[in-house]
């Protein structure tokens, strides 16, 4: 892949420098080209030039859905980047009316609701995203180079730039190492982050961090996708719940064919071999997955991988922050992913970095990092709240804990039956509503209405067969 920056418009005189060219750090480099003169990439991995899994991005094999507050984002950040996707083979879906969702064992009400949203593999993904920074004026991407740790001025209060080393350099000492100066440094090197190391180093003091056990095994495999299969559905989700840790999903994406997730929690772990994976499908509260399994052809081989725990690192409650250094996407939040919020979280925040930047570069990072919490509060209230429905998960709970938990366990039977308390749950989880439309009185009086007439957990079969 190219590495020289093209010269850009006239801007500010700076430049920055994005760790990591996954999707947060693609979105980042895209808003900072507004306000940076060059923007450089770095990507330890060597790049592919056309969709393909790669070693820095292990969940690149697993089933990626794109919630519809995540479509929306991107298209704000790159105009027309969904026509894009779908061009390139990816399913577009109404989320209620084009797929099944299993809450808590009951079938949501089928029907059109507008929430769009999308199935394609991370990589074309990535692809798409990538193709577009790189075309614009200002940004060089530089791959197969690892970022060893941040330069910063005597004084350490503000950095000037990254130390880095080609991934083919000498393996002995810092062979090949060179400092790459810069005004601004966005960490968006995922999960695996090393910033606290890196401002450990420099004397500074580091984030509180919050960690909510996960304990999720994702299992995917991809099969033929062909006209006759659930009747035309795009997708399927079988989301687990206290006593039944085990769930799945199926999606629709590029290449004529279907995603399917099969995912265990806390000890249930689910098989790769096929008579094992189906037998698991058939255990689930939702019929449709073991279906597609029994009839489909198989395209490869099933990728396991696991994900121990959502984890936050609160950088806005730092009193002190180094200048010139931003943490962005799963380096910054890193959620349970089966909520699917991964990639909208990044470009939201992608998207608040650049209202920022429109203000100014003063106190930058204060800014970004108060702005951010404010933006991830709702998804890891989602996912990590939602995790902390199980009881094995270690966590605060209070007496109003228990009350909603018991108001959300009737509402997701009486979504069953009501389109309107099922579109909120889609809308809700899928960033479009705020999680407090779930608890609004019509809402309430609905889902005592429709709970009236359920009991516990589902079977997975519609309780009104002929309306959804
Ligand atoms: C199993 C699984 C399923 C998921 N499913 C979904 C889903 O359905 N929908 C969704 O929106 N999200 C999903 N996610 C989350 C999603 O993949 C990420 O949240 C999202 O892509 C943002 O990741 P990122 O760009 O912050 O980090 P990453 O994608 O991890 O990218 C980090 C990049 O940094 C590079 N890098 C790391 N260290 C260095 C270094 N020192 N120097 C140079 N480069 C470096 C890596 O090579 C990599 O390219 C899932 C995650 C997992 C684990």
């Amino acid at each position: 892949m190219a590495s020289t920056a093209r010269p850009g418009p006239a801007r500010e005189r700076t430049h920055a420098v994005v760790i990591g060219a996954g999707v947060a750090g693609l979105a980042v480099a895209r808003v900072l080209t507004d306000a940076c003169e060059r923007v450089t990439v770095i990507d330890r991995d060597t790049l592919p030039t056309a969709p393909a899994p790669r070693r820095g991005v292990p969940q690149g094999r697993q089933l990626h859905t794109l919630l519809a507050r995540g479509a929306l984002a991107l298209d704000e950040l790159f105009p027309g980047f969904t026509d894009e996707l779908v061009a390139a083979g990816a399913s577009r879906a109404d989320t209620q009316g084009d797929a099944h969702w299993y809450l808590d064992g009951h079938r949501a009400y089928r029907a059109p609701s507008g929430l769009i949203s999308y199935g394609a593999s991370r990589p074309l993904v990535e692809q798409l995203l990538r193709a577009r920074v790189a075309a614009l004026a200002g940004v060089g991407i530089r791959d197969s180079t690892e970022v060893l740790g941040l330069a910063a001025a005597p004084d350490r209060t503000r950095i000037t730039g990254v130390r880095v080393r080609p991934r083919s350099g000498g393996a002995s000492g810092d062979a090949g190492e060179e400092t790459l100066g810069a005004d601004l440094v966005v960490d968006a090197s995922g999960r695996g982050s090393r910033a606290l190391t890196w401002l450990e180093e420099l004397g500074h003091p580091l984030p509180a961090r919050t960690r909510v056990r996960a304990d999720v095994v994702y299992v995917t495999r991809r099969f033929r996708r062909e006209p006759h299969h659930l009747g035309g559905l795009m997708g399927v989700a079988v989301v687990g719940f206290p006593g039944m840790p085990r769930g799945g999903a199926l999606l629709a994406e590029e290449d004529g064919r279907f995603a399917v997730v099969l995912v265990g929690q806390f000890g249930e772990e689910p098989p790769t071999d096929d008579e094992g994976m189906l037998a698991y499908a058939e255990s689930l509260p939702g019929p449709d997955i073991a279906e597609l399994l029994r009839t489909a052809e198989p395209l490869d081989r099933p990728v396991k991988m696991r994900y121990p725990a959502s984890v936050r690192h609160h950088y806005e409650k730092l009193g002190r922050h180094l200048g010139g250094f931003l943490v962005a996407g799963d380096a910054l939040c890193s959620f349970n992913p089966a909520y699917g919020q991964g990639m909208t979280a990044a470009a939201q925040q992608a998207i608040l970095l650049r209202k920022l930047l429109a203000e100014g570069t003063d106190d930058l990072p204060r800014r970004f990092f108060r702005a951010a919490a404010r933006a991830v509060d709702t998804p890891w209230l989602l996912a990590a709240g939602g995790d902390l429905r199980f009881p094995e998960v270690e966590g605060r709970r209070g007496p109003a804990d228990g009350l909603l938990d018991r108001y959300l366990t009737r509402y997701r039977a009486a979504a069953s039956a009501d389109p309107v308390l099922a579109r909120t749950f889609l809308a809700v989880a899928h960033m479009m509503e705020p999680p407090a439309r779930l608890m609004s009185p019509g809402h309430v009086l609905r889902v005592l209405r429709a709970a009236r007439k359920a009991g516990g957990p589902g079977t997975g079969r519609p309780r009104t067969p002929a309306a959804s």
